[in-house]
């Protein structure tokens, strides 16, 4: 193996997109994933287009790939109340599936070296990296990025503070074969949880929805559980009822956790979720996925020519300019999540936004940012 600047840990949004940025620039990657591509991911697969001037200089359209441009927002409550908007920046639909594989794919243009394997340990001595993998590779860098999502081995590994709380939400996606509209991105609330819906770029639909235990555990399946608590919001109960699943079954993934996380660990660089998540209710955890890796490429981009002079530093500085991009809008998720999770609150806020409906652009533009600039 070539001598390597950057190992980036996990091939997710985070890690492909600050591996191709990297790589433009002439840094030695070597990105390690654990999984082959492509794989579907349960994720709600709306991208807000702040992200799109940067996926344009990487090198990405989305649109070549088919995704669907998407411009209006559509909430509905468990009761059946609901607001529509344009959304203020508007976005795209684009399975993960397709998105993480096309990303792929050009960071192997771009002459990242990719390996297939799970990272089991990181540590550093003398200012240089090691990462140990399953397979017994033992490996140096100068520096370590974390990209490796929500909840890894990793985390355990580290004893990252989120892993020792209780995490209670679980989400479940299904693409379907139906009608819907392609320029709407849909939120539909239910007792215990909402489900997003919009269109990628097969015209498949995705559904995807997150729920807490508690009120998933009364009910023996997924099934029994979107007959009695989904279908109660007739707009879930239509696209349900009249669609043909593309999945054999949902693919469901649990313990998600929104706990804060720290945006450098261990002396890793975190980026998406890997340093914090945002609530899938905002459809913008991609968003601040790709965002967070354009900022950790530049600060490791001036590391790398000596322009911040220690690893200290790019530190420091990587975890101030996180927090000034991120913790606003993770402050606002959490607190639009909690308060659309209150069944009794719900509805008498989109009665309150239906008289004063500026305000949605204005909520939405909270957890997002403005175009990125390149
Ligand atoms: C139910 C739900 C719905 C959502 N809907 C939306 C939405 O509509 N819009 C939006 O913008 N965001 C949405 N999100 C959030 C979005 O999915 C994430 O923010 C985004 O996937 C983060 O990208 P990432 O690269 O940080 O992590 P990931 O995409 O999870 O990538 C991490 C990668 O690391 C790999 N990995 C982990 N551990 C190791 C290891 N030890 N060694 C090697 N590889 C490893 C994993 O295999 C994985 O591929 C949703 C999330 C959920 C849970």
């Amino acid at each position: 193996m070539p001598e390597i600047d950057v190992i980036v840990i996990g091939g997710g949004l985070a890690g492909l997109t600050s591996a191709i940025h990297l790589s433009k620039e002439g840094v030695r990657v070597l990105l390690i994933e654990k999984n082959d591509y492509p794989k579907h991911k349960v994720c709600g697969e709306y991208v807000s287009n702040e992200v799109l001037p940067y996926l344009n200089y990487l090198g990405f359209n989305p649109f070549d790939f088919g995704a669907k441009h998407i411009s209006e927002f559509e909430l509905t409550t468990h009761n059946n109340k609901s607001i529509s908007a344009k959304l203020p920046l508007g976005g795209f639909g684009m399975s993960r599936y397709e998105m993480d594989f096309q990303l792929y794919q050009l960071a192997l243009k771009n002459n990242v070296e990719v390996l297939c394997d799970t990272v089991t340990n990181v540590s550093i001595k003398n200012d240089m990296f090691r990462i140990a993998t399953k397979s017994n590779k033992d490996i140096q860098a100068k520096l370590v990025l974390g990209a490796f999502g929500k909840r890894s081995n990793l985390d355990a590994k580290f004893q990252r503070k989120f892993m020792t709380k209780k995490s209670p939400y679980l989400g479940v996606k299904i693409h379907v074969s139906g009608q819907f509209s392609e320029e709407k991105v849909a939120l539909h609330n239910f007792k215990g949880g909402y489900c997003g819906m919009s269109k990628v770029e097969n015209g498949n639909i995705n559904l995807c929805y997150i729920t807490n235990y508690e009120a998933f555990k009364k009910y023996k399946d997924i099934e029994t559980f979107q007959e009695e608590v989904l279908f109660k919001n007739m707009a879930l109960k239509e696209v349900f009822k009249n669609s043909k699943p593309k999945f054999e079954k949902p693919l469901a993934i649990s313990q998600i956790s929104f706990e804060t996380k720290k945006p450098v660990e261990n002396h890793m660089i975190m980026c998406g979720d890997s340093a914090g998540m945002i609530h899938p209710l905002c459809g913008n955890g991609m968003g601040m996925a790709i965002r967070s890796s354009q900022l950790a490429s530049q600060l490791i981009i001036d590391y790398l020519k000596e322009k911040i002079k220690t690893r200290e530093e790019l530190e420091k500085a990587y975890t101030i300019h996180w927090k000034k991009a991120f913790n606003f809008r993770l402050k606002a998720g959490h607190t639009i999540a909690y308060l659309f999770r209150q069944d009794w609150l719900a509805p008498k806020l989109l009665v309150f936004l239906r008289w004063f409906s500026f305000l949605v652009p204005q909520i939405i533009k909270m957890t997002h940012g403005k175009p990125m600039k390149v």
